[in-house]
């Protein structure tokens, strides 16, 4: 099994957020109640655990909301890292509009950091309000507007669709006023209530109403609609970019290639292990402290399974597995493990093989994409 790759992707996660919103499950913590000087060096200590030797393609810094961080912390944190990697060709900070900051994002980018990912969500008040989120709508025009005043011209944008309380038309005026903004790519997710967070009991209790199935599949039309309209193509499931500017980082992850995670509950897949690190500040402190590995979790997948992962995956592009490149990487003929799935799949119009040795999702097989992808989780 070929797992190696000449380069990697880093991404790094800030586990602070300056308010829980009820319906998140990623693990973040106040910032007032941390220590944040004492995260940033064992982010570093982390990473160097890892003595990485390839070269680094990608750095995304997510969360939580990296903008917690104040920006001298910040700054400090992309001045380490590029003196350490200075063939960074995509580096991605995630903002939250209510911590935008212009003299932030000009140091940013003078820095060399390339790519600003605004968690936008909604354009209107009141689903805002219902995700818990602190900004307003003019405040992500604002972010939008200081990012272009700073110099950014790679500017990303997160919208939920299926709010509760939304329709067809509120979800239809996000998407406009987010591509009317002239930003270069746009994710549209739809929300999904993750187990034991607030959304998830407030359900089970019938105090909060989800969109219909109906609904929000007619949601996730839209969005294709307006947004190819708008000039954005779509290059995965949730996906939209003006040509040229599809995520680099995200793009490892449905080829499956190697990114190491760092900081509090990060996942990584690196040197053929899948890791997910401890999920509070303070043991994570003290374990790369003790100059240890972070990750309570640790998985070798067979080569069987990662044959599965990299054809699931990559079925979630528009461009699809190219079955060269499959063969290249998983040492395996795509037609000959899951020709009975492909075969059945394009004769019901929601797969098709190209000319140029692709098999991805047709158009109408993009609404059943997990459906598609379920025959190609085992190889029996
Ligand atoms: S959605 Fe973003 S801002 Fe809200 S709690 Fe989660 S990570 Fe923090």
């Amino acid at each position: 099994m070929k797992t190696a790759s000449s380069n990697v992707g880093l991404y790094i996660h800030i586990p602070y957020c300056q308010q829980k919103c009820p319906y998140c499950a990623f693990y973040s913590e106040p910032i007032e109640q941390n220590n944040p000087e004492s995260l940033v060096d064992a982010l570093f200590m982390e990473l160097e655990r890892y003595a990485i030797d390839e070269p680094l393609e990608t750095v995304y810094i997510g969360g939580g909301s990296p903008t917690c961080l104040s920006p001298d912390l910040l700054t400090g944190l992309v001045i380490s890292l590029l003196s350490q990697y200075k063939e960074v060709q995509e580096f991605t900070i995630e903002c939250n509009p209510a911590q935008a900051d212009e003299r932030l994002f000009e140091k940013l980018l003078r820095l060399g950091v390339n790519r600003l990912s605004i968690g936008a969500q909604s354009f209107n008040a009141k689903e805002l309000q219902t995700l818990g989120r602190i900004h307003q709508p003019q405040q992500i025009a604002q972010a939008v507007q200081m990012a272009k005043a700073a110099g950014f011209d790679n500017i990303s944008m997160d919208l939920i669709f299926g709010i509760p309380g939304s329709t067809v038309d509120t979800w239809r005026y996000s998407l406009e006023t987010a591509a009317s903004l002239g930003v270069q790519h746009i994710s549209a997710y739809s929300l999904t209530i993750e187990k034991a967070t607030p959304f998830d009991r407030a359900v089970k209790e019938g105090a909060l109403s989800l969109v219909d199935e109906p609904t929000d599949r007619a949601m996730y039309e839209i969005a294709r609609e307006v947004l190819n309209a708008a000039g954005f193509l779509q290059y995965e499931i949730s996906n939209f970019a003006k040509p040229g500017f599809e995520c680099r980082h995200n793009l490892r992850y449905w080829k499956n290639l190697p990114v190491v995670g760092i900081g509090p509950a990060a996942a990584g897949w690196y040197k053929g292990k899948r890791t997910t690190n401890i999920p509070d500040i303070a043991a994570y402190i003290e374990k790369t402290e003790n100059h240890q590995f972070a990750y309570t979790e640790e998985h070798i997948p067979t080569p069987e399974q990662i044959t599965c992962e990299t054809a699931v995956l990559g079925l979630r592009t528009t461009s699809g597995i190219d079955m060269h490149e499959f063969e290249k990487q998983t040492g395996f003929d795509l037609i000959m493990l899951f020709g009975n799935a492909i075969k059945q799949h394009c004769a019901s119009g929601l797969l098709e093989c190209t000319a140029d040795n692709h098999c991805r999702l047709t158009e109408k097989g993009l609404s059943y994409a997990d459906t598609v992808a379920s025959d190609f989780t085992s190889l029996d």
